[in-house]
């Protein structure tokens, strides 16, 4: 196949023209949009909205807007997970979220004991699986992912999973697997930060329980932008949350020293949100109120799909991690070889960014709203004369540790 076939795919794109209101890096084909989303204006506007209105307002921004925007932003992201505006809040970070989720999960079965987590999964869901186990007196049970299905007996309270392994790419399927743990009794605790933003999410029909994501990946809320967390409306008469801010009360501002949790996931906000980055996140998710989910997710499957076939005929050397079934990965590809990291690093100097993962994964995110298939044809192209060359050999000092998630 040849640029030109690229070319007409991307012409025949729907969400072509969603392209157009991003700041993608220039001259780079950007394939690392699953670790921090790009830059739209609309954002860069936003961010610097605030900071106007701090300067001619100072104390007064909170009557302008700041206070309810947590909310808005989670009445924004209700429609990309498929939830109610009240079963979502905006806050902290998606560790912190963990925490949170991960608690109320264990307060839903207080007959039960055992946390089961993948041992596999990505290592802030596992460290902070530790510690609510050690707080709380719960157990954590680690499994590999492909086998935690297997594991859930009737002393498992909570299942922590990603939807989509950081690594491989690899997706589960989540309502199958929220109905096996129902079966069984367990609350399901789910990581979707690599799916938010890339699927079609349908958290309330898959019937979860409890779900946290970060927004700075597909949803390109900026560095850092605060994550959400879901709680599925039937749980929100038994809902706790063990971080008890001021901004989760139903009245922060009657000051109150009795606690009285706000309504819905709602109770999860926790202090003074961080209204830089809110803004900038609440102004980023304005583009999904522009495209239909379903057709983000199917050329995520279609990036991903040329991307491989691509890889299978120019680039020998390479094994294919991620599942070859769409239904199977998200809209991630990683690739196997040995001196991964420096290819990563010769490809960035050959204007393809991917990423790095140890000890030799080639990971390369496909975000649907810019990534064009002429990028995906030229990452091929680059990746096979790369290899052809051997150039990667010249030694990988300029590479990034690769320190984002
Ligand atoms: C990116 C990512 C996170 C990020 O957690 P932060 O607390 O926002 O740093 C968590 N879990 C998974 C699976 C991720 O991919």
């Amino acid at each position: 196949m040849d640029r030109m076939t690229a070319q007409e795919m991307d012409a025949r794109d729907p969400l072509r023209r969603v392209r157009g209101r991003f700041l993608l890096p220039e001259g780079r084909v950007y394939l690392d949009g699953n670790s921090l989303g790009a830059l739209q204006p609309s954002v860069q506007q936003a961010a610097h909205d605030v900071l106007e209105t701090w300067r001619a307002h100072a104390i007064g921004g909170w009557n302008r807007g700041w206070v309810e925007l947590a909310g808005r932003t989670a009445d924004r992201l209700a429609g990309v997970l498929g939830a109610e505006p009240d079963e979502i809040a905006v806050a902290d970070s998606t560790s912190t979220n963990l925490f949170k989720a991960l608690v109320a999960g264990l307060e839903l079965r207080p007959d039960r004991h055992t946390l089961l987590v993948a041992g596999d999964d990505f290592p802030t869901d596992v460290y902070v699986a530790s510690g609510v186990a050690e707080l709380t007196g719960a157990q954590v049970r680690t499994v590999s992912a492909d086998v935690l299905d297997d594991a859930i007996d009737d002393d498992v309270a909570v299942v922590l999973r990603s939807h989509v392994d950081y690594r491989t790419g690899r997706r589960v399927d989540l309502a199958e697997a929220v109905g096996r743990a129902r079966t069984v009794g367990a609350v399901t605790v789910w990581d979707l930060s690599h799916s938010v933003g890339a699927l079609d999410l349908q958290l309330d029909e898959w019937q979860a329980d409890l779900a946290v994501g970060c927004s700075y990946k597909y949803l390109n809320g900026g560095p850092g932008a605060p994550a959400w967390i879901y709680a599925a409306k039937r749980h929100h008469d038994q809902l706790a949350t063990a971080l008890r801010g001021w901004f989760g009360h139903v009245e922060p501002f009657a000051f109150s020293s009795s606690y009285v949790p706000a309504e819905g996931a709602r109770r999860f906000e926790n202090g003074t949100p961080p209204i830089l980055s809110l803004a900038a996140l609440h102004a980023s998710l304005e583009v999904f109120e522009q495209v239909a989910l379903s057709e983000v997710e199917r050329k995520a499957a279609e990036l991903t799909d040329l991307f491989i076939r691509l890889v299978d005929v120019r680039c020998r050397d390479l094994e294919v991690v991620t599942p070859r079934a769409p239904s199977a990965r998200a809209a991630q590809v990683s690739l196997r070889h040995p001196s991964a990291r420096g290819l990563i690093g010769a490809l960035s100097r050959r204007g393809v960014v991917g990423d790095h993962r140890p000890p030799d994964l080639l990971r390369f995110g496909f975000a649907p709203l810019y990534v064009g298939f002429e990028d995906v044809w030229e990452a091929v192209d680059q990746l096979a004369d790369l290899l052809d060359s051997r150039d990667w050999e010249q030694g990988d000092a300029d590479i990034p540790a690769g320190p984002v998630p």
